[in-house]
């Protein structure tokens, strides 16, 4: 058989030069539809899947996708550029820091005028620092868990998986905050500490963790990362907030 689209021979269902299917026809309405409601579904799996696994054995999962198992999740970029714009969208549309902030207003003229700026910056930009962040992240946790064996680029696969996830957590969040009647500072308390066990929780089972200092190494990364995401935070604050 030859190959239509790189005119190859080849047996079986695809060419595997380039991945062409055998049977192809003719374009018809019906096929496009089906097309596309097939890709939405397939999509959705595999999205679903990966969730579900980064839930249930979020380190296992990253390490059977940097093993080889490419077809099963949802690639890491995909996943966050995915979260990320859900994310983007609903905090920029439902405010929830300055909303939150508001309700604290027990400060003086100069700290409220700027603590209403920061915030009213973070919920526009806090997506989007998360993300530029995670190389930061990555160099921490490829540092201090050098002998796992992992090269960088792997780290970032690590960190992309987590930061999704904790992006994801905060749509979940999100209709907590508006239902829940406890107050703003025990939510968002809770939040942090969700989140920042999630990373911990992931850095252990990914790097197979079992003593003392495994455990000191992975606070120290996170610690060391989380630093260096405030000085960003407040850097792109300071000088990003003029042009933005
Ligand atoms: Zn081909």
């Amino acid at each position: 058989m030859v190959c239509k689209n790189c005119t190859r021979p080849f047996e079986g269902l695809y060419c595997y030069h380039c991945g062409q299917p055998a049977a192809t026809h003719r374009i018809t309405t019906r096929e496009i539809l089906t097309d596309a409601i097939f890709s939405v579904v397939k999509v959705n799996r595999g999205f679903l899947f990966t969730a579900k696994e980064l839930s249930l054995r979020p380190g296992k999962a990253i390490q059977l996708y940097l093993a080889g198992q490419r077809v099963t999740y949802y690639a890491p970029h995909k996943y966050l550029f995915f979260i990320g714009a859900v994310t983007s969208f609903l905090t920029s549309r439902y405010h929830s820091f300055s909303d939150e902030y508001t309700s604290v207003g027990s400060f003086d003229g100069g700290t409220h005028t700027f603590l209403r700026a920061f915030f009213q910056y973070a919920d526009t930009y806090a997506t989007l620092i998360n993300i530029v962040t995670i190389p930061v992240f990555a160099l921490f946790s490829f540092l201090l868990f050098r002998r796992s064996g992992y090269n960088y680029a792997e780290h970032l696969v690590l960190n992309t998986y987590i930061t999704s996830q904790q992006l994801l957590l905060f749509i979940g969040w999100l209709p907590f905050t508006r239902a829940m009647p406890l107050p703003v500072d025990w939510l968002l308390g809770l939040y942090v500490a969700i989140t920042l066990g999630y990373n911990l929780w992931v850095y252990l089972q990914f790097c197979g963790a079992r003593t003392a200092a495994s455990l000191l190494r992975a606070v120290a990364a996170m610690g060391l990362a989380y630093l260096g995401q405030f000085l960003l935070n407040l850097l792109f604050f300071h000088f990003g907030g003029v042009y933005l």
